[in-house]
């Protein structure tokens, strides 16, 4: 009987349009094991058709890493396969034996052999298949069919999500992307996305640009522009450490500092900075602004020129406030931390310098060429 359950196309080399059963069930686990490695479906494709020359379509692997399919189970078995089944245990529970039951069935048209009456009378087989063996893998990831129970809880990692999306990031659909040319930044995005997800996140590279992308509900429900600060409020202000997280990644994004001592954020959305202005003050950090900046042509530090199609208001944190901002709040992006550090030695302001950003494996810096963790 042809199983319907993995469509198998033709390999290079031969052409295969059934996969023998065993076979199968090998690929399965393999996709399994490749799948909880973090692999995505293209290079779980291409690592089966190294190790045994067949390209698995990537339906069949989307179907059985969600769960929906097995190469265990025969969904839907010959109607007449299964009456006789049933039959047979029937006349089992009656007390006929093994070749009493494998009689009557033969009289009454099914043809089925001693062997097979007696695997399903001893419970080895049935038409329906065998059970799934228990497998030293993990289960299947939980998807829209059994959704993965996440509840957002309030840390410095979410905090620092929350102020990077709303600053460079972007939401559509579910889905959450951060593109920045600071390798640091989208880093250490990556880094806490990942733990706000509680899976590893990727970080791919697009035309000079780092890009961490990801899916998921809660986050881009809350996420989407234009920010809605009384819901983002009880996570943002759950401490100070929080607080400080949302403004250092929002400041990645949108911040600038200039050798004059000049720190300044800013964003189209005026409603946004004046809540950020807000949570500088409970951090002791006094600010100026929100002063307007009339849509015109400005120059990026790459020297490109942009076209400013919105009104973009800016905030500056008074200089006053400058070694409080670094001590508290600082830069991820090291270029704008070294300036702001340079300045305050200037200024000789006695400057403690924050730990390091703490990096981990949690993120997959991917190419066309494989990939390697960080
Ligand atoms: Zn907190």
């Amino acid at each position: 009987m042809a199983r319907s359950e993995g469509v198998i196309e033709p390999s290079r080399r031969g052409r295969v349009r059934f996969l023998p059963h065993g076979l199968r069930k090998e690929m399965y686990e393999e996709v399994l094991r490749l799948y909880s490695q973090g692999l995505g479906y293209t290079r779980i494709i291409r690592k089966l058709r190294a190790r045994f020359g067949v390209t698995v379509s990537r339906s069949t692997i989307s179907y059985w890493v969600r769960g929906v399919r097995t190469p265990y189970y025969v969904r839907r078995p010959p109607a007449e396969r299964v009456e006789a089944y049933r039959a047979a245990l029937a006349m089992h529970a009656e007390g006929l034996g093994c070749k009493m039951i494998t009689r009557e069935l033969r009289r009454d048209g099914y043809p089925v052999g001693l062997s097979t009456v007696k695997d399903w009378v001893a419970g080895r087989s049935s038409p329906y298949g065998p059970e799934p063996p228990e497998l030293p893998i993990p289960p299947p990831r939980p998807t829209m069919n059994r959704p993965r129970i996440m509840e957002l809880v309030p840390s410095p990692e979410l905090a620092y999500v929350m102020g990077a999306v709303l600053g460079d990031g972007s939401v559509f659909s579910t889905k959450i992307t951060l593109k920045a040319k600071d390798i640091d930044f989208v880093a250490e995005f990556a880094h806490n996305l990942s733990v706000v997800l509680q899976r590893p996140v990727k970080v791919s590279r697009y035309r000079g640009f780092y890009v961490c992308q990801s899916r998921s509900k809660p986050l881009s429900g809350l996420l989407r522009k234009p920010a809605k600060i009384d819901k983002l409020r009880k996570y943002v202000e759950h401490c100070e450490r929080c607080m400080a997280a949302f403004i250092r990644s929002f400041a990645d994004s949108e911040a600038s500092f200039d050798a004059g001592g000049w720190l300044q954020i800013f964003n189209t959305d005026l409603q946004l900075l004046l809540y950020v202005k807000i949570l500088l003050a409970k951090l002791s950090i006094d600010s100026t602004g929100p002063y307007r900046r009339p849509r015109d042509v400005l120059v990026d530090r790459t020297g490109k020129v942009y076209l400013r199609r919105k009104d973009v208001y800016r905030i500056y944190i008074r200089r006053a406030s400058l070694q409080q901002y670094a001590v508290v709040v600082g830069f991820t992006i090291r270029r704008k931390q070294r300036k702001l550090e340079r300045y305050l030695r200037r200024r000789k302001c006695r400057y403690r310098q924050p730990p390091p950003p703490q990096l981990s494996y949690h993120y997959i810096i991917s190419s066309r060429y494989g990939a390697a963790g960080i």
